[in-house]
């Protein structure tokens, strides 16, 4: 019939004007975001870093870049790569997450935040001094031992390295002892954490901290 369809698009029009808008006025007012969102701030710990370059390797447009030397704290042993460059180009990344899957040390994590805007395209670089003083609010994506700790990067304090690994760092060491260390160095007991601790002490460059770090239980 002539009309109905204009009384049926003014009803469509009555019954929205009674509910509550579900926008709000950015960026006065801010939605919370989910501790799993991916934002655009990478949380990167060093420490955990090995240099293996597999967040590189696993990202589908290529926009990480990582320039490493031989350490310098355990080059024989092949204990990991000194960082040189680690740029991550933030304009053309899609936040799909690969990289911080493919990373096996949790030393990357997706950050929740999500205002970096710049005017220029070569400021979207994030750069290796930008990642090492960023605050430590790493999102709970792919991270199930923030998410059981219920950890929420909006609310929380900042996370210390040692507090975001899925095993203990005392298993990383164990991890590390396989990368070429038992037989590079240690008592000859073929113990791979006690090599370990043998190359953490001072007379190899390590330090009392590294040498002591304490188990922790995620
Ligand atoms: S989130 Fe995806 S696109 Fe962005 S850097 Fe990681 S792998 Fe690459
Ligand atoms: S995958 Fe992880 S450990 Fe390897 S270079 Fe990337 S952040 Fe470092």
């Amino acid at each position: 019939m002539y009309g109905m369809g204009m009384v049926k698009g003014l009803l469509v029009t009555l019954k929205n004007l009674t509910k509550r808008p579900f926008t709000v006025q950015y960026p006065e007012e801010r939605l919370k975001q989910h501790p799993r969102f991916r934002g655009e701030e990478f949380v990167w710990y060093e420490e955990r870093c090995t240099g293996c370059a597999s967040c590189a390797k696993f990202c589908p447009l290529g926009i990480i870049k990582i320039v490493t030397s031989p350490s310098e704290t355990a080059p024989a042993q092949g204990d990991k790569y000194l960082l040189e460059v680690f740029d991550i180009d933030i304009a053309r990344c899609m936040f799909c997450g690969l990289c911080v899957e493919a990373c096996p040390y949790d030393a990357l994590f997706m950050g929740s935040g999500f205002e970096q805007s710049q005017y220029s395209r070569k400021e979207m670089v994030i750069g290796i001094d930008q990642l090492r003083q960023a605050d430590k609010h790493p999102s709970t994506f792919f991270r199930p031992q923030l998410e059981s700790a219920g950890y929420d990067p909006h609310q929380g304090q900042p996370l210390h390295w040692k507090d975001v690994g899925r095993e203990s760092w005392r298993w990383h060491q164990h991890e590390k002892a396989g990368m070429r260390l038992e037989s590079a160095a240690g008592s000859g007991n073929g113990d791979p954490i006690e090599a370990v601790d043998d190359l953490n002490s001072p007379d190899l460059g390590g330090t009392a901290e590294d040498a002591g770090a304490p188990e922790q239980t995620q």
